[in-house]
């Protein structure tokens, strides 16, 4: 089922997730309605938070022609199988090296700020079976996994912008609350 994505401003957005103790059948069923909610979207991530749930779930999809260091390129993460469902993900480590790039979210639309991130990362997480995996992330995948991360623990793109750049959209992101507000009747 597609679900509302929650916008800048919707108290949900600054909870931190919950840690799931054991995947039911629900919160499968929760991560299938994130991909349909994603895949509408035409987003590469959705964390729980922006549908309105507090656990600590989050899908991700790179798809392949983006999964590259530049156009026709090879695949910077072949072994990885998309789309990937984190159920309590962590970075257990991260690359020293950080790259910046232009990064959107869902829950921010026609946004986009430059974000410095690790060039690769190593998640922990468990699996839609309940199975303890380890992945190891390149390129985009990397920095849509730490996007998504970062909603889990309750932290948006307007505290990894640059304050030049979140005072250049003060008024856009003011406005952007204010709809979401009016729109939740708060
Ligand atoms: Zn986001």
């Amino acid at each position: 089922m597609k679900r509302k994505i929650r916008t800048y401003g919707d108290p949900v957005l600054r909870q931190r997730a919950q840690l799931v103790p054991e995947v039911t059948e629900s919160l499968c069923r929760l991560a299938d309605d994130l991909l349909e909610t994603m895949y509408a979207a035409r987003g590469l991530g959705l964390a729980a938070q922006q549908v309105g749930e507090t656990c600590a779930l989050c899908v991700v999809d790179v798809p392949a022609e983006l999964d590259v260091e530049e156009e026709g390129g090879p695949r910077l993460n072949p072994d990885v199988i998309m789309p990937l469902t984190l159920f309590n993900p962590v970075i257990r480590h991260e690359s020293p090296v950080k790259i910046s790039c232009e990064e959107g979210c869902l829950s921010f639309p026609d946004v986009h700020v430059s974000i410095r991130r690790s060039a690769e990362v190593t998640v922990d997480y468990v699996d839609r079976e309940g199975h303890a995996g380890e992945l190891i992330a390149k390129g985009l995948l990397a920095r849509a996994i730490q996007h998504e991360l970062d909603h889990l623990g309750a932290v948006l793109l307007v505290d990894r912008m640059s304050p030049v750049k979140k005072i250049s959209l003060s008024g856009q992101l003011k406005k952007l609350k204010k709809e979401t507000l009016e729109e939740l009747g708060a």
